[in-house]
């Protein structure tokens, strides 16, 4: 079966293999037969985020009802690189934005952190998970981003373990030739997990720039002479090291 044979990919929250099938729920179903108007017999692809991609058709369209008949594996699962995203939470559309991207630029993990300054008090864990799943399923992407929960910036660092590179996009380093990132990260030691930290609209307090200095493994890092919003500055960040230190290089 050729790839254009291959009228969606869609994220099916079930175990995948050759002969299952699967009902799906109604926003896929309408997607499927209203959105795209396919109908019995047309072909698409499936991934569950941990058994790879397989080829499926669509067996059953009635007017409440669509099944799909999974058939031959076309992948089998990776997983990206051990790569997190720690920021702290701006308002919706944003936010939304910011899960995307990181999800397309393949984050493994988004975290948002409250920081001294921050001025979110909720996050919509689904919501964060929704726009993950959309982003893997328009990207090629056979896993799926984690969104974990709002935690406490102490509490997410006190996490992160001693050899996971974390790189601080410092605002107060902004315009910082030796610390500019590129140069920063083509230098830094090598490592196969990082996480990239961005703080808030306020930027990070006295005491949590004081903790950050003194943690080992810790990159400071400038985004350049100016003062990036911080969906751009995560976008920003992500990019560069995937282009010195991820898959970009592969
Ligand atoms: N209110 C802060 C100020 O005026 O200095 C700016 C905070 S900025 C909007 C939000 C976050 O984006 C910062 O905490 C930092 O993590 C990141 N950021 C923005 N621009 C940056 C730059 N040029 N270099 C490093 N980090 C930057």
């Amino acid at each position: 079966m050729g790839q254009t044979d291959i009228k969606a990919r869609l994220f099916v929250d079930a175990p995948l293999a050759d002969g299952a099938i699967i009902e799906l729920p109604s926003d896929q179903m309408h997607y499927l037969l209203t959105v795209l108007r396919l109908g019995v017999g047309a072909l698409i692809a499936v991934f569950n985020g941990a058994d790879g991609e397989f080829a499926a058709v669509i067996s059953q369209a009635a007017k409440k009802q669509c099944s799909i008949t999974i058939g031959a594996q076309r992948r089998e699962q990776v997983y990206c690189r051990d790569l997190w995203l720690l920021f702290a939470p701006v308002k919706k559309a944003r936010l939304d934005f910011i899960a995307q991207k990181a999800s397309e630029l393949g984050v493994r993990v988004i975290w948002p952190v409250r920081t001294d300054y921050c001025q979110i008090s909720r996050v919509n864990d689904d919501r964060l998970a929704a726009n993950a799943i959309e982003a893997a399923e328009q990207t090629e992407r056979l896993d799926i981003a984690e969104i974990w929960p709002f935690t406490g910036l102490d509490e997410a660092l006190a996490s992160c373990e001693d050899d996971r590179l974390l790189i601080w996009c410092d605002e107060a380093s902004a315009g910082h030739p030796s610390l500019n990132i590129t140069a920063a990260l083509a230098a830094a030691p090598p490592h196969d997990k990082a996480a990239i930290l961005i703080g808030p609209e306020g930027g990070f307090s006295a005491a949590e720039r004081a903790y950050l200095q003194a943690r080992n493994n810790c990159l400071k890092i400038s985004l350049g002479p100016r003062i990036l919003r911080a969906d751009t500055a995560a976008i920003s960040a992500l990019s560069c090291y995937q282009s010195i230190c991820g898959d970009w290089q592969s």
